[in-house]
Protein backbone atom coordinates (compact mmCIF):
# COMPACT_ATOMS: atom_id res chain seq x y z
CA UNK A 1 0.00 0.00 0.00
CA UNK A 2 1.53 3.64 -1.04
CA UNK A 3 1.16 5.85 1.51
CA UNK A 4 0.58 9.27 -0.04
CA UNK A 5 2.87 12.39 0.22
CA UNK A 6 2.48 16.17 -0.40
CA UNK A 7 5.77 17.86 -0.13
CA UNK A 8 5.88 21.57 0.03
CA UNK A 9 8.81 22.79 -2.33
CA UNK A 10 9.57 26.28 -0.65
CA UNK A 11 12.19 27.29 -4.09
CA UNK A 12 14.29 30.40 -2.84
CA UNK A 13 12.14 31.65 -0.21
CA UNK A 14 12.46 31.28 3.88
CA UNK A 15 14.09 33.58 5.79
CA UNK A 16 15.23 31.57 9.49
CA UNK A 17 12.47 33.96 10.74
CA UNK A 18 9.82 33.36 7.72
CA UNK A 19 10.78 29.35 8.33
CA UNK A 20 9.90 28.95 11.59
CA UNK A 21 6.50 31.20 11.82
CA UNK A 22 5.45 28.88 8.65
CA UNK A 23 6.63 25.56 10.60
CA UNK A 24 5.08 26.65 13.44
CA UNK A 25 1.96 26.95 11.82
CA UNK A 26 1.82 23.86 10.36
CA UNK A 27 2.82 21.84 13.26
CA UNK A 28 0.34 23.05 15.38
CA UNK A 29 -2.66 22.30 12.85
CA UNK A 30 -1.33 19.24 11.12
CA UNK A 31 -3.62 16.24 11.92
CA UNK A 32 -1.44 13.84 14.53
CA UNK A 33 -2.47 10.89 12.55
CA UNK A 34 -3.06 12.15 9.16
CA UNK A 35 -3.78 10.46 5.98
CA UNK A 36 -0.30 11.57 4.20
CA UNK A 37 3.14 11.65 4.88
CA UNK A 38 4.18 15.44 4.66
CA UNK A 39 7.64 17.20 3.54
CA UNK A 40 8.86 20.48 3.44
CA UNK A 41 11.60 21.79 1.51
CA UNK A 42 12.91 24.89 2.86
CA UNK A 43 16.16 26.14 1.61
CA UNK A 44 19.37 24.83 2.49
CA UNK A 45 20.32 27.88 4.72
CA UNK A 46 16.75 27.06 6.46
CA UNK A 47 17.02 23.36 6.71
CA UNK A 48 18.62 23.38 10.38
CA UNK A 49 16.24 25.40 11.64
CA UNK A 50 13.65 23.75 10.25
CA UNK A 51 15.08 20.21 11.87
CA UNK A 52 15.09 22.24 14.97
CA UNK A 53 11.55 23.23 14.83
CA UNK A 54 10.22 19.99 13.14
CA UNK A 55 11.49 17.80 16.24
CA UNK A 56 9.04 15.48 17.32
CA UNK A 57 6.56 16.72 15.01
CA UNK A 58 5.37 14.17 11.66
CA UNK A 59 6.86 16.94 9.36
CA UNK A 60 9.66 15.18 7.30
CA UNK A 61 12.37 17.25 5.30
CA UNK A 62 13.54 17.50 2.05
CA UNK A 63 16.20 19.29 0.31
CA UNK A 64 16.23 20.80 -3.01
CA UNK A 65 18.60 19.66 -5.39
CA UNK A 66 21.84 18.10 -4.32
CA UNK A 67 25.82 16.91 -5.84
CA UNK A 68 26.52 13.65 -6.18
CA UNK A 69 29.48 13.84 -4.72
CA UNK A 70 29.59 12.97 -0.88
CA UNK A 71 32.06 15.85 -0.24
CA UNK A 72 35.23 17.55 -1.51
CA UNK A 73 36.21 20.49 -3.96
CA UNK A 74 32.85 21.71 -5.33
CA UNK A 75 32.26 25.34 -4.37
CA UNK A 76 28.94 25.98 -3.93
CA UNK A 77 27.14 22.64 -3.74
CA UNK A 78 25.31 20.63 -1.00
CA UNK A 79 26.37 16.77 -1.05
CA UNK A 80 23.41 14.20 0.09
CA UNK A 81 25.74 12.91 3.11
CA UNK A 82 25.19 16.97 4.23
CA UNK A 83 20.79 16.98 3.89
CA UNK A 84 20.84 13.37 5.75
CA UNK A 85 22.98 15.13 8.09
CA UNK A 86 20.68 18.22 8.69
CA UNK A 87 17.65 15.52 8.95
CA UNK A 88 16.67 15.43 5.24
CA UNK A 89 14.43 12.03 4.41
CA UNK A 90 13.88 13.18 0.44
CA UNK A 91 16.03 15.15 -1.90
CA UNK A 92 13.81 16.92 -4.72
CA UNK A 93 16.23 16.39 -8.39
CA UNK A 94 15.72 17.28 -11.74
CA UNK A 95 13.11 19.93 -11.14
CA UNK A 96 12.15 21.89 -13.82
CA UNK A 97 13.92 24.95 -13.22
CA UNK A 98 16.85 23.27 -12.19
CA UNK A 99 17.07 22.00 -15.73
CA UNK A 100 16.10 24.96 -17.46
CA UNK A 101 18.14 27.88 -15.40
CA UNK A 102 21.22 25.37 -14.62
CA UNK A 103 21.74 23.05 -17.09
CA UNK A 104 20.62 20.11 -15.15
CA UNK A 105 20.62 16.83 -17.37
CA UNK A 106 18.92 13.38 -17.10
CA UNK A 107 22.46 12.45 -16.57
CA UNK A 108 23.14 14.56 -13.57
CA UNK A 109 19.42 13.74 -12.35
CA UNK A 110 20.53 9.86 -12.50
CA UNK A 111 23.77 10.48 -10.89
CA UNK A 112 22.07 12.42 -7.78
CA UNK A 113 19.23 9.69 -7.49
CA UNK A 114 22.04 6.98 -7.32
CA UNK A 115 24.01 8.66 -4.55
CA UNK A 116 20.95 9.97 -2.42
CA UNK A 117 19.82 6.33 -2.91
CA UNK A 118 22.91 4.55 -1.49
CA UNK A 119 22.95 7.29 1.49
CA UNK A 120 18.57 6.20 2.16
CA UNK A 121 17.68 9.07 0.98
CA UNK A 122 14.88 9.40 -1.07
CA UNK A 123 14.82 10.44 -4.44
CA UNK A 124 11.78 12.85 -5.68
CA UNK A 125 13.22 12.99 -9.54
CA UNK A 126 10.97 15.60 -11.34
CA UNK A 127 9.90 15.14 -15.12
CA UNK A 128 7.23 16.99 -17.24
CA UNK A 129 7.03 18.36 -20.44
CA UNK A 130 6.91 21.61 -21.35
CA UNK A 131 3.57 23.53 -23.64
CA UNK A 132 5.68 23.24 -26.59
CA UNK A 133 6.82 19.73 -26.62
CA UNK A 134 2.81 18.83 -25.57
CA UNK A 135 1.49 20.83 -28.82
CA UNK A 136 3.72 18.97 -30.86
CA UNK A 137 2.43 15.81 -29.44
CA UNK A 138 5.66 15.18 -27.52
CA UNK A 139 4.51 14.69 -24.32
CA UNK A 140 5.32 10.80 -24.30
CA UNK A 141 8.65 10.77 -25.75
CA UNK A 142 9.62 13.20 -23.24
CA UNK A 143 8.60 11.54 -20.17
CA UNK A 144 9.95 7.93 -21.28
CA UNK A 145 13.21 10.30 -22.31
CA UNK A 146 13.40 11.58 -18.64
CA UNK A 147 11.79 8.36 -16.57
CA UNK A 148 14.42 5.75 -18.78
CA UNK A 149 17.85 7.95 -18.23
CA UNK A 150 16.58 9.41 -14.56
CA UNK A 151 16.03 5.88 -13.40
CA UNK A 152 19.19 4.07 -15.36
CA UNK A 153 21.35 1.50 -13.59
CA UNK A 154 18.51 1.59 -10.06
CA UNK A 155 18.05 -1.51 -9.00
CA UNK A 156 14.88 -2.97 -8.42
CA UNK A 157 15.22 -3.51 -4.68
CA UNK A 158 14.98 0.48 -4.55
CA UNK A 159 12.88 1.84 -6.84
CA UNK A 160 9.95 1.11 -4.29
CA UNK A 161 11.91 3.71 -2.20
CA UNK A 162 11.76 6.47 -4.86
CA UNK A 163 9.07 9.38 -6.02
CA UNK A 164 8.96 10.31 -9.34
CA UNK A 165 6.85 13.89 -9.50
CA UNK A 166 5.34 14.20 -13.19
CA UNK A 167 5.20 18.33 -13.53
CA UNK A 168 4.38 19.50 -16.86
CA UNK A 169 6.71 22.35 -17.11
CA UNK A 170 3.70 24.75 -18.48
CA UNK A 171 1.57 24.26 -14.87
CA UNK A 172 4.37 25.07 -12.96
CA UNK A 173 3.95 28.33 -11.35
CA UNK A 174 1.47 29.54 -14.09
CA UNK A 175 -1.90 28.64 -12.77
CA UNK A 176 -2.77 26.32 -15.25
CA UNK A 177 -3.29 23.08 -13.71
CA UNK A 178 -3.30 19.71 -15.50
CA UNK A 179 -6.80 18.29 -16.08
CA UNK A 180 -7.08 14.94 -14.35
CA UNK A 181 -7.90 13.52 -17.18
CA UNK A 182 -3.69 14.50 -18.44
CA UNK A 183 -2.62 13.61 -15.17
CA UNK A 184 -4.25 10.15 -15.10
CA UNK A 185 -2.82 9.39 -18.57
CA UNK A 186 0.66 10.53 -17.72
CA UNK A 187 0.36 8.29 -14.50
CA UNK A 188 -0.42 5.42 -16.50
CA UNK A 189 1.86 5.91 -19.15
CA UNK A 190 4.27 6.26 -16.58
CA UNK A 191 3.79 3.35 -14.54
CA UNK A 192 3.82 1.27 -18.01
CA UNK A 193 7.14 2.21 -19.10
CA UNK A 194 8.49 0.98 -15.40
CA UNK A 195 6.56 -2.26 -15.01
CA UNK A 196 7.88 -2.73 -18.52
CA UNK A 197 11.95 -1.84 -17.53
CA UNK A 198 11.26 -3.63 -14.36
CA UNK A 199 8.22 -5.29 -13.73
CA UNK A 200 4.48 -4.97 -12.63
CA UNK A 201 4.84 -5.10 -8.93
CA UNK A 202 7.93 -2.72 -9.02
CA UNK A 203 6.02 -0.20 -10.56
CA UNK A 204 2.71 -0.25 -8.45
CA UNK A 205 5.33 0.32 -5.66
CA UNK A 206 6.77 3.22 -6.88
CA UNK A 207 4.90 6.52 -5.69
CA UNK A 208 3.80 9.13 -8.21
CA UNK A 209 2.93 12.72 -8.07
CA UNK A 210 1.41 15.37 -9.60
CA UNK A 211 2.80 18.75 -9.28
CA UNK A 212 1.84 22.49 -11.14
CA UNK A 213 -0.55 24.82 -10.21
CA UNK A 214 -2.05 22.84 -7.01
CA UNK A 215 -4.07 25.19 -5.14
CA UNK A 216 -6.63 24.38 -2.33
CA UNK A 217 -9.69 24.50 -5.16
CA UNK A 218 -8.16 21.84 -7.57
CA UNK A 219 -6.32 19.62 -5.07
CA UNK A 220 -9.76 17.42 -3.89
CA UNK A 221 -10.09 16.60 -7.74
CA UNK A 222 -6.67 15.85 -8.28
CA UNK A 223 -6.51 13.54 -5.08
CA UNK A 224 -9.46 11.51 -7.06
CA UNK A 225 -7.20 10.38 -9.72
CA UNK A 226 -6.86 7.15 -9.46
CA UNK A 227 -3.13 5.85 -9.10
CA UNK A 228 -2.24 9.11 -8.06
CA UNK A 229 0.08 9.45 -4.48
CA UNK A 230 0.11 13.10 -3.70
CA UNK A 231 1.64 16.45 -4.79
CA UNK A 232 4.75 18.60 -5.19
CA UNK A 233 3.07 21.71 -4.52
CA UNK A 234 5.21 24.95 -4.35
CA UNK A 235 3.39 28.49 -4.58
CA UNK A 236 0.61 27.43 -2.09
CA UNK A 237 3.02 25.52 0.31
CA UNK A 238 3.89 29.01 1.71
CA UNK A 239 0.12 29.73 3.00
CA UNK A 240 -0.24 27.33 5.93
CA UNK A 241 -3.90 27.55 5.43
CA UNK A 242 -3.57 26.63 1.86
CA UNK A 243 -0.68 24.19 2.66
CA UNK A 244 -3.11 22.66 5.27
CA UNK A 245 -6.22 22.27 2.86
CA UNK A 246 -4.07 20.86 0.49
CA UNK A 247 -3.10 18.17 2.61
CA UNK A 248 -6.92 17.64 3.67
CA UNK A 249 -7.75 16.68 0.27
CA UNK A 250 -6.13 12.97 1.03
CA UNK A 251 -8.32 13.19 4.12
CA UNK A 252 -11.12 10.34 2.99
C1 LIG B 1 6.88 23.47 -8.54
O1 LIG B 1 7.61 24.43 -8.76
O2 LIG B 1 7.33 22.32 -8.34
C2 LIG B 1 5.44 23.70 -8.54
C3 LIG B 1 4.63 22.67 -8.56
O3 LIG B 1 5.06 25.01 -8.51
P1 LIG B 1 3.59 25.59 -8.23
O4 LIG B 1 2.91 24.73 -7.20
O5 LIG B 1 3.82 26.99 -7.73
O6 LIG B 1 2.91 25.55 -9.54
Amino acid sequence: MRKPLVVGNWKMNGTLEETLKLLTELKHKLPPNGACDVAVSPPFTALYTAQVGLHETMLLLAGQNMHWETDGAFTGEVSGSFLKDVGCSFVILGHSERRRMFGETDEGVNKKALAALALELTPIICIGETWEQREAGKTEAVLEAQIKKGLSGIPMNDLGGLVVAYEPVWAIGTGKTAKPDDVASALHFIRNLVAKAYDAPTASALRVLYGGSVTPETAKELATVKDLDGFLVAGASLSSEKFLKIIAAWDN
